[in-house]
């Protein structure tokens, strides 16, 4: 039990009050009330003053892959599943310590450590944040994307991709993740090019659906990405080229939208890690002025942009905060809507929007604490947060 006095509230992310600055009850995983400063007390509280500083809602990382630990792709391809399990510990518990309190894991190993890593946390086993796991990645045989083989299962046809999509659920996925258009880190592979049958997309959505679970489509290409949202996919992943007419079709959705991940593109563009990936970057650095043209263009509808960084452990120790900072510089969005993108909408797009995504009475404790007005000034958020708390447990 815990009271957080002095609080200063973002009004779109905080709900149902009318008050700038005051004091939130937690109760075990809960936020009880949100009150105007010092009107609750009992003793058996914990109290802690944050002195003025802005309480938010944790962020929601929509695009992980937790296993991208070891620097190289040859150590990943040869590691066994216990270890796996162990990196995807060490990954996430990166991200909850710099205020990533929801992490939707894209794309697992065979071995499935992250669905591990999920219940894990969920039991109280381990500190980690909120997981929702994929599973396999599903994908048609594609050239070059052996490089990833270990996260994939190869589909061929509607009746496979049934029997993979239930497959996943068995082993304990929450969603499914498909691979609906070439790559950019495959060498042999085009980005712009639709690689899944609708029929297969089709089949996956009608699966899923049943157990009101979502698809989420890795898809760069304009047709790939319109493709898969007109079959239903919930959340088109990268959207890199992403066409008016497709922004049109998601204008005012609330069952659709996309995930960026401008992390990984500033990496690909700007650091000289990946060595192995040298082809990624030249084809990157090709495409970079289209991703920025389409993906800024996309702020110009009402499409829920979701939030992604889709990079290594050793990126995100680095650049903790880059996806803020690529949305803002090489993007252009709105202060508030990052925020949003960060928070909200992605809960909105996880279906988890009663639960998580604001500061509200009833929903998860799950807050950072940061330190300015990030309404004002996003480079509030180039920084790790203050402090973080998940589940209404203290983590830092
Ligand atoms: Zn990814």
């Amino acid at each position: 039990m815990l009271i957080l006095r002095n609080c200063k509230f973002i009004n779109f992310l905080t709900e149902d009050i009318d008050f700038e600055t005051g004091d939130i009850i937690i109760e075990g995983d809960t936020i009880k009330e949100i009150t105007k400063p010092n009107v609750f007390h009992d003793e058996h509280y914990q109290e802690i003053d944050v002195q003025g500083k802005t309480v938010m809602p944790g962020i929601i990382d929509m695009h992980v892959h937790l296993s991208f630990v070891r620097p190289t792709q040859a150590e990943i391809l040869i590691l066994d599943g216990p270890s796996f399990a162990f990196d995807c510990l060490k990954y996430a518990q990166h991200l909850l310590n710099i205020g990533v309190t929801t992490a939707r894991d894209v794309g697992d190993d065979k071995s499935f450590p992250t669905v591990a890593l999920r219940n894990a946390v969920d039991e109280g086993i381990v500190k980690g944040p909120r997981v929702i796991a994929s599973g396999s990645t599903l994908c048609p045989h594609e050239p070059g994307v052996d490089i990833m083989e270990n996260l994939l299962e190869y589909v061929t046809g509607p009746m496979e991709m049934r029997r993979l999509v239930r497959q996943n659920f068995q082993k304990g996925a929450d969603f499914i993740k498909l691979y609906g258009s070439g790559s950019m880190m495959a060498f042999e592979s085009e980005p712009g090019v639709r690689i899944l049958e609708e029929d297969e997309i089709k089949e996956a959505v009608k699966i899923a659906s049943l157990r009101g679970s979502h698809v989420a489509m890795h898809a760069h290409g304009t047709e790939a990405i319109d493709v898969g949202v007109k079959a239903g996919v919930r959340t088109i992943e990268h959207a890199s080229f992403i066409s008016d007419d497709t922004l049109k079709y998601l204008e005012g959705k609330t069952d659709q939208g996309i995930v960026p991940t401008l992390a990984i593109l500033q990496d690909l563009i700007y650091s000289n890690d990946y060595a192995e990936f040298e082809n990624a970057r030249d084809k990157v650095n090709q495409l970079k002025k289209q991703v920025q043209a389409s993906l800024s263009n996309a702020a110009n509808y009402d499409v829920l942009i979701g939030w992604g960084t889709d990079v290594s452990y050793d990126s995100y120790k680095k650049n903790p905060c880059s996806e803020f900072k690529m949305r803002k510089e090489f993007l252009g969005y709105e202060n508030k809507e990052i925020l949003k993108q960060a928070t909200i909408n992605s809960a909105k797009l996880l279906m988890l929007d009663d639960k998580i995504g604001t500061v509200k009475a009833n929903k998860q404790a799950d807050l950072i604490i940061v330190d300015g007005d990030p309404v004002e000034d996003i480079s509030v958020m180039y920084d790790i947060p203050s402090h973080v708390i998940k589940s209404g447990e203290w983590i830092r």
